[in-house]
């Protein structure tokens, strides 16, 4: 299986990510990527940039080495409302928005009730593409109630690689997920969430969890651009 987009990434931007916007789309070109989303920290994440950096992005040209890059941001869900820490004027002018929840900057007890509450809202948020690696123990959600409702609405629900080395408590429900998207035809999205450019496409772990539970290649929104660039079409998200 070949994975042709890197939907999750992070450039220095974030100030906990260590190579430029150039670094990895270079990258993403050296991979053969059709496409690399840039999605930075949204403003509660410390560190992260401000509103006039995400207001700017277009300075980077849409197509840059033959690469497709997608303007985006990483949001941070901060409540059971599904809250995000990004006003919707500036997440509608962006082309990809992931939205995770990063235990930090929740507000409230992380119940099962109140994380299923946020990802139910979320579901209904024209300006979200990605549920970002939703698989953290401590914020575990009724996946049979949420999964096929972000189906239903055409949200893409993350594989996330970085998961298998940085929050490998995660995995058991990362494996759960996958199989409850199975179950309900839902369609994910393998991404690196990488924070330093030799990271970019780096998707082997997420890859090999998938064909142990025999995943259908077909519900993976990334693993073929005419697939993925008909969910951009789809999205009203330019192709070049
Ligand atoms: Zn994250
Ligand atoms: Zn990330």
């Amino acid at each position: 299986m070949r994975i042709i987009a890197d939907t999750h990434t992070h450039t220095i931007a974030s100030t906990h990510a260590y190579s430029t916007a150039q670094e990895m789309i270079a990258a993403a070109a050296e991979k053969g990527l059709y496409a690399i989303a840039l999605t930075d920290h949204g403003y509660a994440m410390p560190g992260s940039p401000g509103k006039w950096f995400f207001e700017s992005l277009g300075a980077i040209p849409s197509t840059y080495n033959g690469v497709r890059v997608l303007k985006g941001v990483e949001a941070n869900i901060l409540d059971k409302d599904g809250t995000l820490d990004m006003t919707d004027e500036v997440l509608a002018d962006l082309e990809w928005v992931v939205a995770s929840i990063h235990g930090l900057l929740w507000k409230g007890k992380p119940s099962v009730e109140a994380v299923t509450n946020a990802y139910l809202n979320l579901a209904k948020n024209p300006n979200v593409n990605v549920i970002g690696h939703s698989g953290t123990p401590k914020f575990k959600y009724d996946y049979n109630t949420v999964i096929p409702e972000l189906a239903r609405n055409g949200k893409l629900i993350e594989i996330n690689d970085n998961t298998f080395f940085f929050r490998k408590s995660s995995c058991e429900n990362c494996v759960e997920i996958a199989k409850t998207c199975k179950k309900f035809g839902a369609y994910v999205v393998v991404n690196s969430d990488a924070h330093f450019s030799s990271k970019v496409g780096h998707f082997s772990c997420a890859i090999e969890m998938l064909n142990e539970i025999d995943f259908p290649q077909e519900l993976i929104i990334n693993s073929d651009e005419i697939r993925f660039k008909k969910y951009l079409e789809q999205n009203g998200i330019s192709l070049v």
